[in-house]
């Protein structure tokens, strides 16, 4: 059962009872330089995921949706909330205590040439999480683990010694990717890793993925703007807004029967989307700050169905009766 926490309250929501990671109302702000106030990057999240699920997490740039990845990681420390790791409480874990979490839940990033050291060989960035957790004391069972990986992920054993800068992007992605899966984790964040790569080259690395999740076992949290790529590799779809979630649905019915507004101006920008009489209207304004977010609905500056109740009451999150629920009045 998933209890979703809104300002206004909390509905419950069935879902399965295989939970790797929980987070319950996580909150992170941050302070503003000389303003006294606070940028609300998440404000209330709730979410959870099952094993072997695939949640795809998808909204405009600025919606908080990568400073809830990092904080699922504990990249960031939360503001305020409660993340449960297996049922156990991993908010406020510290060093050492914090190890065997990270080792099982991973992250993958946009650019993995932001986060692979270009000193480093393939071999040296693959293997240095086995040297830190000393989980092969052997140079060979090293090796040999490195070299398992990279075929895992389809590079060539003839690429250990070679640089980053000395590949494609798309290999690139392959090398964070071997990089994340080499201590065998359960959970891997994905942080828009297709974004920056040729479409043709975004197709490679989401059918890599999905290789991955059937032979490994593993489950995701997708972040993405790209409702598309979301649509192709996720299970269950939340939808974010001014650092609320505004909708959560099993994919094929979020797709099929997209109930709150934002939802569907966000389904109108995806080119082959087949349904037009489900989509609304494209999004036009800018999102607001989240400095100073709306009263009522975040969404109503923008919103096309916007009544009096929107600019004064937060919506309430309401069950869908998919297992998933929509936070607007009138869902
Ligand atoms: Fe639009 Fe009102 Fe629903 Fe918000 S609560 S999404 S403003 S109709």
């Amino acid at each position: 059962m998933l209890e979703i926490h809104s300002p206004v309250g909390k509905v419950s929501v069935a879902m399965g009872e295989t939970c790797i990671l929980e987070g319950i109302n996580l909150r992170k702000w941050f302070p503003v330089r000389g303003q006294g106030a606070c940028l609300k990057a998440l404000d209330g999240v709730s979410l959870r995921v099952e094993k072997g699920q695939t949640l795809g997490i998808v909204g405009e740039s600025g919606c908080g949706k990568s400073t809830l990845g990092r904080v699922l990681t504990r990249v960031h420390e939360p503001t305020g909330g409660t993340l449960l790791f297996h049922g156990r409480d991993v908010t406020s874990l510290r060093g050492r205590d914090l190890i065997p979490f990270r080792d099982r839940v991973k992250m993958i990033f946009q650019d993995p040439y932001d986060v692979l050291d270009p000193r480093m060989n393939v071999r040296e960035i693959i293997e240095e999480p086995l040297l830190i957790r000393r989980v092969y004391p052997s140079r060979q069972g090293r090796t040999q683990r490195v070299l398992e990986t990279m075929e895992r992920v389809g590079l060539s054993e003839d690429y250990l010694d070679r640089y980053p800068h000395e590949f494609s992007g798309g290999q690139r992605q392959r090398i964070g990717i071997a990089r994340s899966i080499v201590l065998n984790p359960e959970l891997i964040i994905c942080d828009e890793p297709v974004s920056a790569l040729d479409v043709s080259i975004q197709a490679k690395i989401i059918n890599l993925l999905k290789e991955l999740q059937n032979s490994l076992n593993l489950s995701y949290i997708f972040i993405s703007h790209d409702l598309g790529v979301v649509k192709h590799i996720s299970t269950h779809v939340m939808v974010m807004y001014l650092g609320r979630v505004v909708e959560a649905a099993p994919k094929e019915d979020l797709f099929a029967s997209p109930a709150h507004p934002y939802t569907r101006a966000l389904l109108s920008a995806i080119p082959d989307f087949k349904d037009r009489t489900k989509q609304g209207a494209p999004l036009t304004g800018e999102i607001p700050s989240p400095i100073n977010p709306p009263p009522g609905c975040r969404f109503h500056t923008r919103c096309p169905q916007a009544q009096g109740i929107c600019t004064e009451q937060d919506p309430p999150a309401r069950p869908l009766g998919n297992g998933g629920f929509c936070a607007c009045h009138f869902c």
